[in-house]
């Protein structure tokens, strides 16, 4: 594709304009970078309040699926990006007749369905080396009824529109697994072994219109109840066998599928017996990810910069990280104290510790669960940055700080 550059008006004088669709924080921080570039930016998302239209120069209130809005985004935008998983694969295919979309509509919709997602993995498994966990398809009574004893204990998966551990039940056996297939109303489901977790990891790479990729190391990722809790993100954080192994793996899923922005891929490191363990792959997301937060502070070029490059067929440069980095995720669960009183964390004792880059979303109202903001921690030396998480997370009470 033709660079968009930044700066560069189209030819009936429009600045160059880069559209995402999805006005969460993923999309707010991809229009701060874009931003940072020179660019202008579109959002696409019905709310009124969403991160990302708040900051954008163009915000169009329309649903994914609206054929006025759609129009209205491409009409405005020289290339667009997605940050919301869900978007309807149709809605990118109908921008993509008029300009360039990255990622594709059909590598968002292999990510969105579990079921073509793992026979994706599977496929590249031969090259990449790493395997998915033991699985099954459950679309049918038959599949329901067929399923290996072997596979029990398991994890029911929904093969669509799961986020954050929502969608999984977690089975013992063979009744269990009945009923939470009945519970979510007999869907299209996988059923996943559960492993022998030693931990989880994933990788963000970038890879452009011309083929070329680049990639952060991996990143040690710590979950409670389901949601990222704590991301590691130095070179110590896990055997270097199994970093070059995952790093490599995530490289050839997305050159597999001709994929092009950023693509992140998580994996579980599991205890098969050997020293370092085995190398699972769990799932990938079409977009810059919660666990390469890290990056916006702890490397010379974002996650976001990087989708940013590649959407616009821009250079990618490859990233290098400076600093050793830990980031806690946080959920609404911190603006209430243990009586559920709302309150309001403790910043000043937080943005006193050395090496905190605090990061909140501009999101109105904390829940519990909600993902509000997050803090990047970097400094000099890893046990330095591991104090100052320690510290930052007893101020804030944050849980998945293991060591
Ligand atoms: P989500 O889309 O919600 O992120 P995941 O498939 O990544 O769904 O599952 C969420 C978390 O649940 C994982 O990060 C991991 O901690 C745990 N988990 C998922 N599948 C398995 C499995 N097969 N065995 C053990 N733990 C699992
Ligand atoms: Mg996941």
């Amino acid at each position: 594709m033709t660079p968009v550059f930044p700066g560069t008006p189209s030819a009936d004088g429009r600045p160059a304009t880069l559209g995402v669709m999805g006005g969460g924080q993923l999309g707010r921080m991809f229009v701060h970078a874009a931003q940072r570039l020179g660019y202008n930016t579109a959002v696409l998302d019905a709310d009124p309040q969403s991160p990302a239209g708040r900051v954008s120069h163009h915000h169009i209130q329309a649903d994914y699926t609206d054929a006025a809005g759609l129009k209205q985004l491409a009409s405005l935008c020289d290339a667009v990006t997605t940050e919301f998983e869900n978007v309807p694969a149709a809605s990118l295919s109908a921008l993509a007749a008029t300009l360039p979309v990255a990622p594709s509509a059909a590598c968002v919709a292999m990510a969105q369905n579990r079921i073509e997602e793992k026979a994706h993995f599977t496929a590249c498994a031969g090259v990449s080396g790493v395997n998915v966990a033991p699985y099954a398809v459950i679309e049918t009574l038959e599949q329901l009824q067929a399923v290996p004893t072997e596979l029990l204990p398991g994890i029911l998966k929904t093969a669509r529109m799961g986020y954050d551990g929502k969608g999984q039940v977690r089975v013992k056996n063979a009744a269990e697994l009945a009923a939470a297939w009945a519970d979510l109303k007999s869907v299209a489901c996988v059923l996943e072994k559960l492993m022998p977790l030693k931990a989880e990891c994933s990788v963000i790479v970038a890879r452009g219109f011309d083929g070329s990729v680049v990639s952060f190391a991996p990143q040690r990722n710590v979950h409670v109840d389901g949601i990222l809790a704590v991301t590691h993100a130095y070179p110590s954080n896990m055997p270097v066998a199994q970093s070059n192994r995952a790093r490599a793996a995530t490289e050839s899923i997305a050159r597999h599928i001709d994929y092009v922005g950023v693509l992140c891929v998580e994996f579980f490191m599991v205890d098969d017996g050997s020293e370092h363990g085995g190398l699972i792959v769990n799932e990938m997301a079409p977009r810059p990810h919660n666990s390469g937060h890290y990056t916006m502070d702890a490397c010379d070029v974002s996650q976001f910069e990087l989708q940013v490059h590649a959407m616009a067929g821009l250079p990618l440069p490859q990233p290098r990280q400076h600093s050793p980095a830990i980031m806690l995720n946080l959920l609404g669960d911190v603006w209430f104290d243990a009586q559920g009183k709302a309150r309001t964390p403790d910043w000043q004792a937080v943005l006193a510790l050395p090496g905190t880059h605090l990061h909140l979303y501009g999101k109105l109202d904390a829940r519990p669960g909600r993902k509000m903001g997050h803090l990047n921690i970097t400094g000099a030396d890893v046990a330095a940055v591991k104090a100052v998480a320690r510290q930052a997370a007893d101020v804030l009470g944050l849980p998945g700080l293991d060591d």
